[in-house]
């Protein structure tokens, strides 16, 4: 249909301080008419948005599709389902792949597979190191050249102080920037769940949060000394939360990403003995989350990344100490941020501003806008609508989340990419 009018929603545009009511009038993929009343016309399709939020489509810097070589776990065409289905259109995919993206090769692979499947932005980040094995630099320049949007050994930390320095400097000299999965490995010791009361009443290996709150620490000192930025992975705890207000206070050029999972669950998951808990970092206790959720609203973390990191149903019922850490998250991020606008942490603009806006500008790339002349890239989603998370609504490869046969409210009717409806919760992709 080359027409198509989105009735009565409630437009939210962060960048170009849209927050009303208007219908929105779509020609051949182009935004034609915002207004308060659009009458329809013939021959035109008719969304009914009514009680329904409108936005610029969701960016996750943070997604592992495992393509290539664990293509039994997520591939780019299976991810980009489960983007859609989140109501993503732009997701950076990290380079813990068999092999690793440290070569121009498999960035262009990325891409090309990317949009081969067609449905979102696919984007390839590259590995900090060569191998991801913590020893020497890749090559930057020709990797970002090739399409890298930044660098990262995710999945590891860059142990190596001396050369994170480098990497840094050495990244943020051509544009781009490293980001950390800060975990000090000689402190976590091959823990499994967060050192707590839960961990020592089930008897599982504890991983202090210590792991994670040195390694911020030392990567705030070095964004500080060297004026380079930094991006903090996944950050989980009150302490490193802590640790970057100060930094950013004093001027450093520090960003951190916070994913569903540290913002909605605590470590009580491992009450059932399931490893569908484990995840790295681990889940932490009631005053990080709060931390982490207060953060968020602060502007001291400054968006949300799923993480989305799937894995077999055979790889998750090995015992706790085997298992891969990890949790599939694309389609939960919109409903836990609907659940904290709800108990009033922030605002439906702010929502806005962590899925979509702040995470786009993050890597650079101008967010969608809901504006005359703009390509239709934009999510229409129901803030009350409840679902349930089971194997037939969770769209990716992989089913492993301990939300399972829980109930999570807010759902994505459609979403647009390059001006195309790429999902709608009716029919699908
Ligand atoms: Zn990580």
């Amino acid at each position: 249909m080359s027409l198509i009018l989105i009735k009565n929603g409630h437009v939210i545009d962060p960048e170009n301080n849209i927050n009303n009511q208007f219908d929105i009038l779509i020609e051949k993929g182009k935004i034609k008419k915002i207004d308060k009343n659009i009458e329809p016309f013939a021959g035109c399709e008719i969304i009914n948005a009514e009680n329904m939020i409108v936005s610029p489509s969701f960016c996750d810097i943070h997604v592992h599709f495992r393509d290539p070589g664990q293509t039994y776990k997520e591939d780019i065409r299976t991810g980009s389902i489960a983007a859609v289905a989140g109501g993503y259109t732009t997701v950076v995919c990290m380079p813990n792949t068999l092999p690793a993206i440290d070569e121009v090769s498999i960035v262009r692979y990325i891409i090309e597979k990317g949009e081969e499947v067609g449905l979102c932005r696919v984007l390839p980040s590259a590995a900090v190191t060569k191998g991801r094995k913590g020893k020497e630099l890749t090559e930057m320049w020709l990797l970002k050249d090739a399409g890298a949007v930044y660098f990262t050994d995710d999945g590891a930390p860059v142990w190596d102080a001396f050369i994170m320095r480098k990497a840094m400097e050495y990244a943020g000299s051509i544009g781009s920037f490293v980001a950390d999965h800060c975990e000090d490995l000689s402190l976590s010791n091959n823990g499994v769940a967060h050192e707590g009361e839960i961990a020592a009443a089930l008897g599982l290996p504890p991983l202090p949060p210590e792991a994670e709150d040195t390694m911020v620490a030392r990567d705030c000192i070095l964004a500080l000394r060297t004026g380079m930025p930094v991006h903090i992975c996944h950050i989980s705890s009150k302490v490193a939360v802590e640790t970057v207000a100060w930094a950013k206070a004093l001027g450093a050029k520090i960003t951190a990403e916070v994913t569903p999972h540290h913002l909605s669950l605590t470590d009580d998951e491992w009450l059932d003995f399931d490893c569908k808990a484990k995840v790295s970092p681990p889940l932490r206790e009631h005053e990080d989350v709060e931390a982490v959720r207060w953060a968020l609203a602060s502007g001291v973390i400054d968006f949300v990344a799923t993480d989305h990191a799937p894995h077999a149903h055979q790889e998750k019922m090995l015992e706790h100490q085997h298992c891969p850490p990890g949790m599939i998250g694309l389609q939960f991020a919109l409903p836990t941020v609907l659940k904290l606008v709800k108990k009033d942490y922030f605002d439906m603009k702010r929502a806005i501003e962590v899925l979509s806006t702040e995470p786009m500008k993050k890597i650079g790339l101008t967010p969608p806008a809901i504006k005359e002349g703009e390509t239709a890239e934009l999510v229409i989603f129901d803030p009350f609508e409840s679902w349930e998370v089971n194997e037939e609504t969770i769209l990716s490869k992989s089913k492993n989340t301990p939300l399972i046969g829980r109930k999570l409210r807010g759902k994505v009717k459609y979403t647009f990419y390059n001006g195309k409806i790429v999902y709608s919760d009716k029919s699908g992709v």
